[in-house]
């Protein structure tokens, strides 16, 4: 590449979570800030594009897989994992249970996909509707994901951090 030539990259990144977890919401107020359209029940998957001026060489043209259906992984959630470079999974602080399968949802996607080395792809974990809970409130998690971010579609805080931190990791190992 030549100095000063500008590189675009095309990353697919999956958001996963049980449903109701705020996914779809989360992708739109991203995308469209406070005025959002109310979220409808997403079915099977779909994918909006965001495009990040990252820095002066390179340009991100983000696809933000929302994979809906059910609220387990099953075969048709697994279809769309291909060609992934990362993974942003996402639950509810409200429901206890949606951390589980927070988990169960990684791992079904490390079952199922990775880089052709052999490693995982990156993963960050959303702890959604912050706005509902105590500021301070307690949660914990693993070492796997590479980030843990507080979140919330309502406020619009966290989401834009979890994806930069994403995009950072993948950036230095692409
Ligand atoms: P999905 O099934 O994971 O795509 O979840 P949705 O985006 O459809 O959201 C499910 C419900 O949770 C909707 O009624 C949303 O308005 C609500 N919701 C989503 N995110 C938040 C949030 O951050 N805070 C609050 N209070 N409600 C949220």
């Amino acid at each position: 590449r030549r100095t000063g030539e500008e590189a675009v990259h095309l990353y697919k990144i999956l958001v996963v979570g049980d449903r109701g977890v705020g996914k779809t919401s989360l992708i739109q107020r991203y995308l469209f800030g406070a005025q959002s359209v109310r979220p409808r029940l997403t079915i099977g998957a779909e994918y909006s594009v965001k495009v990040i001026e990252w820095d002066r060489d390179n340009t991100i043209q983000l696809q933000l897989w929302d994979i809906g259906g059910g609220d387990t992984p099953d075969a048709l959630t697994s279809a769309y994992y291909r060609f992934a470079v990362g993974a942003v999974v996402v639950f509810d602080l409200t429901n206890k249970t949606t951390h589980d399968g927070a988990l169960g949802w990684r791992e079904d996607i490390n079952d199922k996909i990775g880089f052709p080395d052999g490693s995982n792809i990156p993963f960050v974990l959303c702890a959604n509707k912050c706005d509902l809970v105590p500021e301070k409130s307690k949660w914990t998690t693993d070492a796997e994901f590479i980030g843990c971010f507080a979140t919330s579609s309502k406020t619009g805080t966290g989401f834009d951090l979890a994806i930069n931190a994403l995009v950072t990791q993948i950036l230095c190992h692409s």
